[in-house]
């Protein structure tokens, strides 16, 4: 079995299937040197309970029958990290199975005007991917002297991540894996003010209670009041998440406005319209429209524009949206489907990939025998690694299942993987990361940690995570 994408939902995936069929033999690609996806690039540096998943993938990574193929990309999408590319056709060619696990590599834009030409306008992802080391953005080297507003547009627990970076005491954000250059540049942060803005109301949050609660304990970081207009009148009687969520808003921050160096807020009703730049050609403004909500209090409750315009001072700002997956090049041969709207691979609900239609009078789509889909790439840029290994999980029994009851698999010319693969790959001149090449990274990252007291300094780029695979 081939598994593109070694962040939990590969991990968790190979885990399951490789218990319940000891025999499965599993070659995992990824297209970046080091493995674990998010776990690695996304969860904020100063949630390091979080990565404790790390764990159980460095077991499954010891597995005899388990092989690591780093710094390889499937199909091409991950060409622009400078790896090594198979095209997907040849992996059909050598496999019984292919599981597709490659998260979201993109994310999504606001389409408004001043988006794409002024400076100063940053995806979360790029942020993120900035602080946590990711080589794609290792020069993002966002620019926060320009003034003390940021503005942060969606309310999902991304953007309290972003929001918290912004916020909190670079003496704490030392002591985690958060890059020196980002330490630096927090360093010379001016921001004071930051706006979390969403378009619906506080019972339409996306964000969760341990992260708002985070927030409002930081030291010396006030939150001003929320607009109590939106907020039900009788807390008590609302079920438990909300209930806990709204107490949260209307309690507040514990340092006080007064005796803040910073402070935070959420903006509400408000929709991005345009973004306004300095002669100079960097942001000024974000420009909103107020909308109203159709139900208050009910939590999946659509807006309306009002036509009333409100705008806000913004030195920086960043869109925190949501990721977007995207389909891999190759797919149209292979007759695989993808909703290009929902940024999902058509699948039956339990991971099982389904194909074009089998004819032009029928709506149905055809079931692509051996192809599978598991994580973010088959349920959307939505859920914690929980959910994700729930749904790995369930990917992993379809697969099980299939396979003791004689369900067709891929039948292509063998199914020797990588070893048919390799010669190729290498031939290429690729420097393929395996497993053991990681455990040299991973070492010396963490040598690097010790003498700056923290648990490890990453690697931001590809050449140097060679280097110390070589090393
Ligand atoms: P990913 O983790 O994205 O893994 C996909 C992997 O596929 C990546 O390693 C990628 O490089 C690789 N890949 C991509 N294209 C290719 C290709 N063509 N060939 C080979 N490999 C490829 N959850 C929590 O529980 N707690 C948190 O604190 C938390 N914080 C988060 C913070 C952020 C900023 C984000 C975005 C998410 C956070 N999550 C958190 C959610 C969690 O990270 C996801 O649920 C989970 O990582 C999704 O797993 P995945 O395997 O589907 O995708
Ligand atoms: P998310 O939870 O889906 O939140 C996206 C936010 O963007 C929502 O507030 C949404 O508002 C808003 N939005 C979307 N399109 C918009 C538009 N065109 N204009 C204005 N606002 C728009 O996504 P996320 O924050 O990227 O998080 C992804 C997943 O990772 C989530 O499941 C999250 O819980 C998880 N995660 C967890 C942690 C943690 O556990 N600590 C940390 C980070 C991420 P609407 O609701 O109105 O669409």
């Amino acid at each position: 079995m081939a598994i593109v994408g070694s962040g939990p939902a590969g991990f968790y995936t190979a885990y399951r299937v490789m218990s319940k069929v000891p025999s499965t033999k599993v070659d995992m690609f990824e297209a970046l040197p080091v493995p674990y996806g998010l776990v690695r690039f996304g969860v904020a540096p100063d949630h390091p309970e979080v990565k404790k998943c790390q764990k159980k993938f460095e077991e499954v990574g010891m597995y005899l029958n388990f092989t690591f193929i780093g710094n390889v990309s499937i199909g091409n999408a991950g060409g622009h990290f400078g790896g090594c590319t198979i095209p997907l056709a040849s992996m059909m060619n050598h496999y019984d199975a292919i599981v597709f696990a490659y998260g979201a590599s993109e994310d999504k834009q606001l389409g408004i005007p001043g988006e794409s030409e002024l400076q100063g306008i940053y995806a979360a992802r790029e942020f993120v991917g900035w602080y946590n080391g990711l080589p794609e953005y290792a020069d993002l080297a966002p620019d926060l002297t320009q003034g003390e507003e940021a503005v942060i547009i969606g309310q999902g627990n991304v953007a309290l991540d972003v929001a918290r970076m912004l916020l909190e005491d670079v003496d704490v954000l030392r002591k985690t894996d958060i890059t020196e250059a980002a330490l630096e540049t927090l360093l010379k942060s001016r921001i004071k003010r930051v706006h979390v803005v969403g378009r619906r109301g506080p019972m339409q949050v996306a964000f969760t209670i341990k992260e708002v609660r985070e927030l409002m304990k930081l030291r010396g970081v006030a939150f001003h009041d929320v607009d109590m207009s939106l907020i039900p009148n009788q807390i008590s009687k609302l079920p438990r998440a909300p209930k806990r969520l709204m107490e949260m808003m209307v309690k507040g921050s514990v340092t006080q406005l007064d005796e803040a160096a910073k402070s935070w807020s959420l903006d509400f009703c408000l929709s991005p319209t345009e973004f306004l730049g300095r002669p100079d050609g960097k942001i000024r403004s974000t420009v909103f429209e107020r909308t109203s909500l159709a139900s208050r209090y009910d939590p999946s409750s659509s807006v309306v524009g009002t036509g009333k315009k409100v705008t806000i001072p913004s030195s920086i700002a960043f869109r925190s949206i949501g990721y977007k997956s995207v389909a891999l090049p190759g797919f149209d041969e292979a007759g695989i489907s993808f909703d290009e709207r929902k940024g999902v691979i058509n699948n039956d609900g339990t991971g099982r990939v389904l194909g074009v239609r089998d004819n032009e009078n029928t709506e149905r789509l055809r079931r692509l025998p051996g192809l599978y889909c598991a994580g973010w790439v088959k349920r959307g840029p939505t859920g914690v690694i929980a959910s994700t290994m729930e749904d790995a999980f369930s990917t992993a029994n379809a697969i099980i299942s299939d396979w003791y009851t004689g369900a067709p698999f891929l039948q292509g010319e063998s199914s020797s993987g990588w070893e048919a693969l390799r010669a190729g790959v290498e031939h290429g001149k690729c420097r393929v990361i395996q497993w053991d090449d990681w455990q040299k990274i991973d070492r010396a990252e963490r040598e690097r940690g010790l003498p700056l007291g923290k648990q490890r300094e990453k690697f931001t780029s590809i050449t140097e995570m060679i280097a110390a695979a070589e090393n």
